[in-house]
């Protein structure tokens, strides 16, 4: 049975992501920040996680968040104003794990990430992003280490749980719980998504919710 709680907080995300989300800005470095005047949830991952995907599930919208990910050219920092009034921003981090991205790109995403989540205080949560197929790999680990040092509170999400059985999700969501467990700043629990079916669009946003109190 779901908590009275939670229910409310799910009919609450449910009428705020029915409302105005806009993108507002894209940002290359941390001067191009918007005035750090709202709560924020971050979503890193992989590139071809399927995080745009899951940003316009979340939002409702079938091309808010598009997919640019051609290395070296996604090293931004993209804002949406979620609300009227504006209650929260969504931001999308740049995809990282290219198998061919050159030094300085790698270089260049740990900087402004880095500098990102070490600065930013209206940051509440970044939500990771794995794909259900794949588990956490150590490019994951990289940015969760990222997340751990910088005491920035993350929740992991599982991508793209309709491309496996069942039997294999609920594995890979207790080995990643097991693991999710282990590190820090890391939220205990984790969520299984599908952007094609619909699993746990409204689970997640109500997340969102809760991480921005
Ligand atoms: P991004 O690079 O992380 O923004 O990933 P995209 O959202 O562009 O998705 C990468 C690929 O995975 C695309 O071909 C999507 O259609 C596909 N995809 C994304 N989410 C899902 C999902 O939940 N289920 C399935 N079956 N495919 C998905």
């Amino acid at each position: 049975m779901t908590d009275p709680v939670d229910e409310d907080r799910i009919e609450t995300a449910r009428r705020l992501f029915a409302g105005p989300v806009a993108f507002l800005k894209s940002a290359p470095g941390l001067k191009f920040l918007p005035d750090a005047d709202v709560p924020e949830v971050a979503f890193a991952g992989r590139s071809n996680v399927g995080k745009s995907s899951l940003l316009n599930a979340l939002t409702g919208r079938n091309a808010l968040a598009r997919t640019s990910n051609t290395p070296g050219r996604t090293q931004e920092l993209n804002f949406f104003d979620v609300g009227t009034p504006l209650t929260l921003r969504l931001v999308d981090m740049p995809g990282y794990g290219f198998a061919k991205a050159p030094k300085d790109v790698v270089q260049k995403w740990r900087f402004l990430v880095n500098d990102f989540l070490r600065g930013r205080s209206v940051l509440k949560r970044t939500l990771v992003l794995i794909d259900a197929r794949h588990g956490l790999k150590d490019v994951d680990r990289e940015i969760m280490k990222m997340l751990d040092d910088a005491a920035v509170s993350y929740r992991i999400v599982l991508t793209k749980a309709d491309k496996i059985k069942p039997t294999e999700l609920e594995a890979v969501r207790e080995r990643t719980v097991a693991e999710a467990r282990t590190r820090p700043a890391a939220h205990p629990d984790i969520i299984s998504t599908s952007s094609e079916t619909g699993l746990g669009i409204a689970e997640l946003r109500a997340a969102v919710i809760e991480a921005i109190g």
